[in-house]
């Protein structure tokens, strides 16, 4: 027997109507790329959206067609997002850092047919348009009188596209299981590979991210997105602040220290969300600026392991409250937050930042386990470290045009993270893989020592990284980057490590250098960095 209910599918489209209905009078903010502000509603989002996607169907877009973006934060890209989906066709965010090489591989094996354009990247289309076999359309997301000279072939302006049609449009219903957006992973090793999420997993990530023990989203919230909506969608936030009916604020290229501080404080901003590097950029500019926050309360970071140093700056010094968390395009990309439970209300402090350090538990609609060499599942005891296994339903079941074969073991997905998981569920990387070094027979964690590396006060960025030692296999060395005037030398930072870590993981050396390279969504690059290091040799080899 079936329940009685209603027979409804899960759309992106009910988003931003129910935004439209029940929030329609809350703002949405953008700082254009023109360095001007602009400001609107949820009711205006959603009737210039219905508007668009009258647009795509005159440019001759199509159900399952694929609709690219080369864009920031801001309310055009916004707008995009919900007239492509709510179509029913696939947004494909790029991700503009990419190599050219890589945009116009991913372009082209995305197969997209019309490609939105940020003022900034005209420059760079240009230069690949003719290798852009299969697209048929460039917009630019500007208005008539912003409008650039271009090569670009019959370039149209996005403004005119949108003065061009009414908003007389019901959104179509189509099967749940639909694709809506397409984002691909920034493949360090190989071919970029495709992750194509659905209306049902968008939208069930939508809700797992709001709750309290995830992202605590509320409509009383002004959430600044620093991540970007071409990373992983902005982490679903463009998604479930629309469901909370939370005001936005789209910083644009914007991502300075000062720009950020400013659209906080300027726009009553109560949450945030970003990668290490940002926060690193914007703690720095606030501590020689002497600046406070005066509305911000917490801030999301991941992407890649929020040192403990910062967790204690953000919420010590500013009052802020940082939730750690950790996902991967291939997770839509929500997977564990570091929030507390109840035993841990009268804790001490120590142990509070212990929970915190770690990536955190698991939300409902993901499970993950942990399992050996051979797949034997681990046990959760906060000790015993393996590959880190996902499944749930905003987890990827393969890539798009089944790229690189069925990536399942025994239907989960491995992360490629190496991981512990304590008895309450609290979720620790120790490495990535590729990262982890791997010394007499051991394992040493690279994420563990530039912790402690970026505690010093001396530290501005740390990675450590194995290199090649004809005894031990692999030792681990330090590349860091000294803060500007700070005169710490490689013996006071290896003293720095004494006392914390077990004696055979002292770091072999210490390199300083000016700069570390990063990934297209600003991650350490140890790959590169590797590569940069490949002379180098060890003084204890
Ligand atoms: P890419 O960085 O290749 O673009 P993702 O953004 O999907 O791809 O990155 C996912 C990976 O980032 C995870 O598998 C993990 O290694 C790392 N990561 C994400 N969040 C965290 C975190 N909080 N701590 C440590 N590593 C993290």
């Amino acid at each position: 027997m079936n329940g009685l209910m209603m027979d409804m599918p899960l759309l992106i489209s009910d988003l931003i109507r129910h935004a439209d209905r029940h929030h329609g009078d809350t703002e949405i903010v953008s700082k254009r790329v023109e360095g001007d502000f602009h400001r609107y509603t949820y009711r205006d989002a959603h009737s210039r959206s219905k508007r668009l996607a009258k647009a795509l169907g005159g440019l001759g877009v199509k159900m399952n067609d694929r609709v690219a973006t080369l864009a920031w934060n801001g309310y055009r890209h916004f707008e995009i997002y919900y007239a492509v989906a709510g179509s029913g066709a696939v947004i494909h965010t790029i991700n503009p850092r990419l190599f050219a090489e890589q945009i116009v591989y991913i372009a082209n094996h995305a197969e997209d047919k019309v490609l939105f354009i940020d003022l900034t990247f005209v420059p760079l289309v240009e230069k690949l348009a003719a290798n852009l076999k299969t697209v048929k359309h460039f917009v630019i997301m500007t208005d008539r009188g912003h409008m650039p000279k271009t090569t670009l072939p019959s370039a149209l302006c996005y403004e005119e596209l949108i003065e061009a049609n009414d908003d007389k449009l019901e959104w179509p219903t189509f099967d749940e299981k639909t694709a809506s957006c397409l984002c691909y992973t920034s493949g360090t090793t190989g071919n970029p590979k495709g992750v194509l999420y659905s209306h049902r997993s968008t939208m069930l990530h939508a809700y797992a991210a709001a709750l309290p023990d995830a992202l605590n989203l509320s409509a009383a919230d002004t959430i600044l997105p620093v991540v970007p909506m071409f990373h992983v969608n902005a982490w679903g936030l463009p998604y479930s602040c629309a469901l909370m009916g939370a005001k936005l604020v789209f910083p644009g290229p914007h991502l300075d220290g000062k720009s950020l501080h400013d659209m906080f404080e300027n726009e009553g901003v109560t949450m945030s969300a970003g990668v290490p590097t940002v926060w690193l950029g914007l703690l720095n500019f606030m501590k020689e600026s002497k600046l406070r926050f005066s509305t911000l309360k917490a801030t999301v970071i991941g992407g890649s392991a929020c040192p403990p140093a910062m967790i204690r700056t953000f919420q010590e010094d500013y009052g802020v409250k940082v939730l750690h968390a950790w996902g991967m395009t291939e997770m839509s990309p929500l997977g564990t937050v570091a929030t507390f439970k109840g035993k841990h209300a009268k804790a001490e402090k120590d142990a509070r930042y212990a929970v915190q350090n770690k990536q955190g538990r698991a939300i409902f609609g993901v499970d993950m386990k942990i399992v050996d060499t051979e797949g034997k599942t681990l046990p959760n005891d906060g000790k015993a470290f393996g590959d880190l296994l996902v499944k749930g339903p905003w987890v990827t079941s393969s890539y798009f045009k089944n790229e690189g074969g069925d990536p399942l073991m025994d239907g989960w997905f491995p992360t490629g993270d190496v991981a512990t998981i304590d008895p309450d569920g609290y979720m620790q990387i120790t490495d990535r893989s590729k990262d982890v070094i791997k010394s007499g027979g051991e394992w040493i964690s690279s994420i563990d020592l530039e912790n402690i590396a970026v505690a010093h006060p001396g530290i501005v960025e740390a990675a450590v990284i194995g290199v090649r030692h004809p005894k031990w296999d692999e030792r681990p060395i330090v590349v860091a980057i000294k803060k500007p005037g700070a005169t710490v030398t490689k013996e006071e930072l290896l003293n720095f490590y004494e006392g914390k870590i077990a004696k055979w993981w002292m770091p072999d050396d210490v390199v300083f250098v000016e700069q570390l390279p990063h990934t297209a969504t600003g991650k350490l690059s140890k790959l590169t960095l590797r590569g940069e290091m490949k002379d180098y040799v060890l003084p204890t080899a």
